[in-house]
């Protein structure tokens, strides 16, 4: 046996976290976030942490180096025959070709590349009507998961707000530099046939199932 990984890409709003829960709870693919690894490492202090925080305050990349450093040390610590799921990696083509060499090396395989599509219009509607609570931070829709009383939170009467990225004008900035930053390893993977769109406009449910037909295939398929 050994290690194979889907690479999940998905623009803001496309509901990438929700999907990534679902795939956690019902397969044995391990949740491999960069954004999630940097931020404890920088919580913990660690060397990693120290040098990639400066960019992460920027809102910048992390230096490509810095981010192979964190999967080698993640791969080197997992089973022979563990499935991965990245996410939010690779966001170069750097990355990309890095970790094609890493897998290489260690004889793993990338099974494919999910790539979560939404309309700009399905975006707005999901992330303009997202409301916050300022007091426990749950999380209510102005459609589709309102709170009992308008403005006010259900568990603890905490007020609402909206979050200041999502806005309109935050929104589609966020998602112009998603589609500039992924073109590139977009590209890269569907010229290697990698590629597998998803409509995750559909209800969630419906999106989900679908990964995980996927990547049930995936995981009748010997190594
Ligand atoms: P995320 O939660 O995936 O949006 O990541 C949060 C931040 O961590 C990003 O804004 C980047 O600064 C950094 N980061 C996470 N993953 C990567 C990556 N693969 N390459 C470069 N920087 C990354």
């Amino acid at each position: 046996m050994s290690p194979r990984a889907v690479i999940l890409i998905g623009a803001p709003g496309a509901g990438k976290g929700t999907m990534a829960e679902a795939i956690r709870t019902a397969t044995p693919y391990a949740h491999v976030s960069t954004g999630d690894m940097l931020r404890e490492a920088v919580k913990t202090g660690a060397p990693i942490g120290r040098e990639a925080a400066p960019f992460m305050q920027r809102g910048e990349l992390v230096p490509d180096a810095v981010i192979m450093r964190l999967i080698a040390a993640r791969l080197e610590g997992g089973a022979p025959d563990s499935r991965y799921l990245f996410d939010g990696f690779p966001r170069t083509l750097p990355q990309a070709a890095s970790l094609d060499a890493v897998f290489a090396q260690r004889g793993a395989r990338l099974d494919g590349v999910f790539l979560l599509e939404t309309p700009t219009a399905v975006v707005l509607q999901r992330l303009t009507g997202r409301r916050v609570c300022r007091a426990c931070g749950a999380v209510y829709h102005l459609t589709n998961i309102p709170p009992r009383t308008p403005g006010r939170c259900d568990q603890c009467g905490g007020e609402l707000y909206q979050r200041d990225d999502d806005r309109e004008a935050t929104i589609l900035n966020r998602l112009d530099v998603f589609q500039r930053q992924t073109a590139d390893v977009i590209a890269y993977y569907e010229r290697r046939g990698l590629l597998a769109r998803f409509d995750a406009s559909a209800p969630r449910e419906a999106t989900i199932a679908a990964l995980l037909a996927q990547l049930r295939r995936y995981l009748e398929t010997p190594a």
